[in-house]
């Protein structure tokens, strides 16, 4: 059973999180005099930065601005500036580990690989390969997303790969797919200066893509007008001309009776609807009902302000719209992400500099993380796994039979629910936290310890790791080189800084070992390493949806970044999207998609009357195990608080600092309040990036979105209660958090931890 050896605490003191404030080596001359600087990216957003490394004696020391590339001109946000810090991190798996009844205990990595297999190779054989699954990360680099697909369907045989970007921006491709035929944002970035108009929904932009926020300042300096629509006024409101503060879980009202004006003051774009588009007409009459005043009703959005927002959008043709999980996690998250794509169609506003719609991919590599092979419906190159052809040429790249290839299997929750009834019954997991990152944690803990078997790929012990029977140590972004796509569609070079420290290896080369130890290692032989996964997964997007054929890694370094998609070596590549005329179906039209209006999976009621909905802070990354990690962005927020408005507050008679009970129909957690006037008086939030009794998503629920299979992470109901601080609250933020943890103590020693 794969439960945790230890208790969480005691497993904690072991591994961490510990909180690192100082690069190797001090702040002396290593870190003022490197030997080498390395150009490559920041990997914790979808930004995907320039960033040079400062290398000396084979460990990061620092950092240089990369000022020459395009996209951030040198600029860094918080995560950026310390992210490097985790690199000689105390915490750093630096061997294999085996879980033993006294905790963990270091293992050979020729070991790792034969009890890996000898376990796999038993749960297949007595329940067949679909009693696998597997799951992958979206900060990878491709190359690692592209082979662990492969390994899953053609040395395991199994249909169950999906990987956390399942979690992310799922429901805008799938409203991208079905709307303009492929899943990209539409423009590169720095087409949002150039915009009359920015609507931004559903994205705390300058907490969670910071450097965006120049792109959309430069727009503001021109004297562009910038729309935000949140339950929050997140930091990006400061720039807004008009905010709407729209309830959780009704923007789909909002966009609706946005199209509902545009189309009753005739400012629908009538030539470009007729030349351009399919299903203008089904979505004209979908919308005849939704006044105003209907959903100002609903969303709580004041019907003028959705009437000026309508007009905005609808009398300029140079506007865009940005958007992420605030309209995307919901359990009607494509059919907003549908409404917010039809509003720009219908005013005309696609294809051309300045006119387009960009999904803000919250995971480091989380565009090119989906496109190549580890999401549960899709091959190499956006293909989709049930189209014969598609198959059929997959097959041919691979050397396998078509009729081997497993088709469409669960997605990341979906797996975690049949790990739960017991139906899979093994999980190999790289780079993938779902003890912090699923809904209903308490879930995720109690299907974890079904498990027969457990293998983790990874460099830091994350919590997800304590329920692990093997644990491989992986690989840092930085001591691995491969490609990653932005936000914007950019594929750009992730270039190696340093070896793997100790007996720690690249994340690709264990696959590729364990796939020959399951005896499928002639589809896994990569004599020039990544480089040549990455000409496999070249050939293997060709005539794609996302094809990288043209794109070689000495054009990525030569033409700093270029965009799929490029299907030629002389083709300059695409950064801005249809501007041919043409958008990616088959006939060259936009489908325009009828949505329909459905309540929240948890709605509230008497008992559950305020709406909690969750998200990020600046500086932490997704479940924050690498980030829990790194001091000084420990120090700027240690531990989750609960915002609330002061109104709220009121009735409840809790002041700041305060303490709060927080329970859904699920569980309840305890946390201290924090009194803004920033968000709506019916809602609260709080980030979800903690593990434990700080875990936001011991609260959240399971329904998911019925075509993404997106999470319903932004609305949960829920009920306060003022209660008093919990008793020994020192001992207890440490079991939890492991922020009261510097590094430097040594009283790890005694534990069962083998590998120092
Ligand atoms: S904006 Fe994103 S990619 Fe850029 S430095 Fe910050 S976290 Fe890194």
């Amino acid at each position: 059973m794969a439960t945790p050896p230890l208790s969480v605490d005691r497993l904690a003191e072991v591994f961490g999180p510990h909180r690192n404030y100082e690069p190797p080596g001090g702040w002396g001359d290593a870190a003022r005099r490197p030997d080498a600087l390395v150009k490559t990216h920041c990997s914790f957003c979808g930004m995907q930065c320039g960033i040079q490394l400062k290398v000396r004696d084979n460990r990061v020391v620092g950092f240089e601005p990369w000022e020459a590339f395009p996209f951030n001109h040198g600029m860094l946000c918080p995560k950026g500036v310390k992210r490097y810090l985790q690199g000689a991190h105390p915490d750093r798996l630096l061997s294999c580990l085996q879980r033993t009844d006294a905790g963990f205990a270091k293992i050979s990595y020729e070991r790792a690989l034969a009890e890996t297999a000898r376990r796999l190779t038993a749960i297949r054989d007595q329940y067949g390969p679909d009693a696998i699954a597997v799951y992958g990360g979206a900060s990878m680099v491709t190359e690692k997303a592209y082979v662990l697909g492969k390994f899953a369907r053609v040395a395991l045989g199994t249909k169950h790969i999906d990987y956390n970007g399942r979690l992310c921006m799922v429901s805008a491709g799938t409203a991208y797919k079905l709307t303009f035929g492929v899943d990209r944002a539409t423009n590169p970035w720095p087409d949002l200066a150039t915009a009359d108009v920015v609507l931004i929904a559903g994205s705390n932009t300058a907490e969670c893509a910071p450097i965006t926020t120049y792109h959309l300042w430069q727009c503001r300096e021109r004297g562009g007008r910038l729309i935000v629509m949140d339950p929050r006024m997140t930091p990006i409101t400061r720039n807004a001309d008009l905010y709407l503060p729209v309830r959780p879980g009704t923007d789909l009202a909002v966009f609706l009776a946005m199209l509902h004006v545009i189309v009753g003051d005739g400012l629908v774009r009538d030539a470009f609807i007729r030349d351009r588009t399919t299903g203008f007409e089904a979505v004209r009459a979908s919308v005849a009902e939704w006044t105003p005043a209907r959903a100002a009703e609903i969303s709580g959005v004041r019907p003028d302000d959705i009437v000026k927002a309508a007009h905005w959008i609808g009398e300029t043709d140079r506007a865009m719209g940005l958007h992420a999980r605030g309209i995307e996690h919901h359990s009607k998250g494509v059919e907003n992400c549908l409404a917010m794509l039809n509003l720009f169609l219908a005013t005309g506003n696609v294809g051309r500099e300045g006119a387009g719609c960009m999904m803000i991919t919250g995971q480091g590599n989380g565009q090119g993380g989906r496109e190549h092979g580890q999401k549960c419906d899709q091959l190499p190159g956006m293909r989709d796994i049930r189209d014969p052809a598609a198959r059929q040429y997959i097959a041919s790249v691979w050397g396998v039979p078509e009729e081997s290839l497993p088709g469409p299997g669960k997605s990341a929750v979906e797996i975690m629910e049949a790990i739960h009834r017991g139906e899979i019954k093994a999980l190999l997991s790289m780079c993938f936290n779902p003890v912090v990152s699923l809904p209903d944690a308490a879930f995720t803990r109690e299907a974890l310890s079904k498990l027969e078997f457990f293998g983790i790929i990874d460099f830091f012990l994350c919590e997800t790791a304590h329920h692990a029977d093997i644990v491989f140590a992986g690989s840092l972004q930085e001591e691995d080189e491969g490609t990653v796509c932005s936000a914007e569609g950019r594929v750009q070079k992730i270039n190696k800084a340093v070896d793997p420290p100790g007996d720690a290896r690249s994340d690709a080369l264990i696959i590729c070992d364990l796939a020959r130890a399951l005896g499928r290692g002639q589809h896994f032989d990569y004599p020039g390493g990544t480089r040549d996964i990455y000409e496999e997964l070249r050939l293997a997007s060709r005539g794609g949806l996302a094809d990288y054929y043209g794109i070689t890694w000495d054009r990525i370094e030569r033409e700093l970044g270029v965009f799929w998609p490029c299907p030629t070596l002389d083709h300059p590549g695409t950064p801005r999207l249809f501007a041919d005329g043409r958008f990616a179906h088959a006939d060259g039209k936009a489908h325009m998609q009828v949505t329909e209006w459905r309540e929240s999976g948890d709605p509230a009621d008497a008992t559950y009357p305020i709406l909690l909905t969750t998200g990020r802070v600046v500086s932490h990354y997704l479940s924050g195990a690498q980030t829990r990690r790194i001091g000084p962005l420990v120090d700027q927020c240690p531990e989750p608080r609960l915002e609330l408005h002061p109104a709220l507050a009121a009735t409840l008679g809790v002041a700041d600092g305060d303490w709060l009970e927080v329970t859904t129909r699920r569980a309840a957690l305890v946390i201290q309040a924090m009194v803004v006037r920033t968000i709506r008086p019916d809602t609260v939030f709080i980030p979800y990036h903690w593990p434990g009794q700080r875990s936001a998503n011991r609260l959240t629920h399971r329904t998911l979105d019925p075509r993404s299979k997106i999470p319903e992470f932004k609305v949960s109901a829920c009920r306060l209660e003022k209660v008093a601080p919990p008793l020994e609250l020192s001992t207890w933020r440490r079991e939890e958090t492991g922020w009261g943890a510097p590094a430097s103590g040594d009283q790890r020693s005694d534990l069962p931890r083998s590998d120092r």
